[in-house]
């Protein structure tokens, strides 16, 4: 049962796709050159970023980003982790960051076969580890390209045993033969951008659409509401405030067809409590008056004056209640400075 709320009040916003591992990337050093597409962007910036992870920094960015989530007003993200040199515990890592800070969070790994078998394997280890101690996750897969068929089976079949479902990129570039999901996917399976996929597709789940990712990384345009099955929007990694999002999925979707309404990436925002049920129990009070579509699509800057979570007010008078705001935001641009380090001693 949802609660009560205001006409300035809403539930805590979801986030359906997030990489909270990168919330330390902002300021670092350029890449050795700039990325002309898609794929040298996840060659050149991501993947190279991930490889130079360890736990602290993980920690440290996922305190970060929950705590920016909280002050947008967003109560629970489902993220998506990879970092390939420090896998065993990665999960719990994120997890424990979040609860500390108050956020509710969804992890999963993203398991991948670019660090060869061994690495897919210690993915898969990580996911069965994290679910089977009571985690709140799924199973993750990076993107159909980057993994085998057994393993793309292998995930498919842990997520059926801890009954959940599969967490994964889909044909967000041009490049992934995303047809190799086919058969294994169901109703809990988060597809990630969907920005090739034909319109009958045949794939089973909810797509998240993330607006800003995908104009950011010039990959296209997924036209969501084509697509008959359940659409939820994500950030893919740039940062949780869901009104923005959903600002930003408005504008793009008018730019396209102008007879659309804001109405319709509004529901993308909703199908969030489906995914995330919890949140709906979550109350946020606004800095604007009436949380109603139209109006928000064309009213910039709204912020929470209060979030509560779980029954207890977590975000108030523009600070956290839990932790302290200033020192994690010290701590995390350390964590940074050492992240960049790393990552500057890269091939
Ligand atoms: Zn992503």
């Amino acid at each position: 049962m949802s609660r009560t709320l205001g006409q300035n009040q809403t539930p805590g916003l979801v986030c359906a796709h997030n990489h909270f591992y990168s919330a330390l990337a902002r300021g670092m050093p350029a890449p050795p050159r700039t990325p002309t597409d898609f794929n040298e962007i996840l060659e050149l910036v991501w993947w190279r970023l991930d490889r130079a992870l360890d736990l602290d920094t993980i920690e440290w960015s996922a305190k970060l980003a929950a705590l920016t989530a909280l002050e947008a007003g967003c109560t629970a993200v489902i993220d998506h982790h990879e970092s390939p040199n420090a896998i065993e515990g990665s999960l719990s890592v994120i997890a424990d960051a979040c609860a500390e800070v108050g956020l509710r969070v969804n992890c999963t790994y993203g398991v991948t076969d670019r660090h060869g078998a061994e690495g897919a394997a210690a993915g898969l280890a990580e996911n069965d580890r994290f679910l089977s101690e009571g985690g709140l996750g799924m199973v993750g897969l990076h993107a159909a390209f980057t993994c085998t068929d057994d393993t793309i089976a292998a995930a498919a079949e842990l997520a059926e045993r801890h009954d959940v479902g599969v967490h994964v990129h889909v044909a967000e570039g041009e490049v992934d033969d995303w047809q190799r999901l086919a058969g294994y996917t169901n109703d809990r399976w988060l597809l990630i951008h969907g920005v090739h996929l034909p319109d009958d597709h045949g794939l089973n789940g909810t797509i998240v659409h993330n607006p800003r990712s995908n104009m950011n990384n010039g990959v296209g345009y997924s036209r969501p509401w084509r697509f008959d099955q359940l659409i939820a929007l994500g950030t893919d990694g740039i940062g949780s405030d869901m009104l923005d999002e959903f600002r930003m999925a408005f504008v793009k979707s008018r730019e396209a067809d102008v007879t659309l309404g804001p109405d319709l990436a509004w529901s993308w925002l909703e199908t969030g409590w489906q995914l995330f049920p919890e949140a709906r129990q979550d109350a946020v009070t606004w800095t604007y008056d009436v949380m109603d579509s139209w109006r928000l699509a064309y009213t910039t800057q709204v912020s929470p004056l209060e979030v509560e979570v779980n029954g207890e007010v977590v975000w108030a008078d523009g600070a956290s209640t839990r932790v302290d705001g200033e020192e994690i935001k010290a701590k995390a641009a350390e964590a940074a400075k050492r992240l960049w380090a790393k990552l500057a001693d890269l091939d």
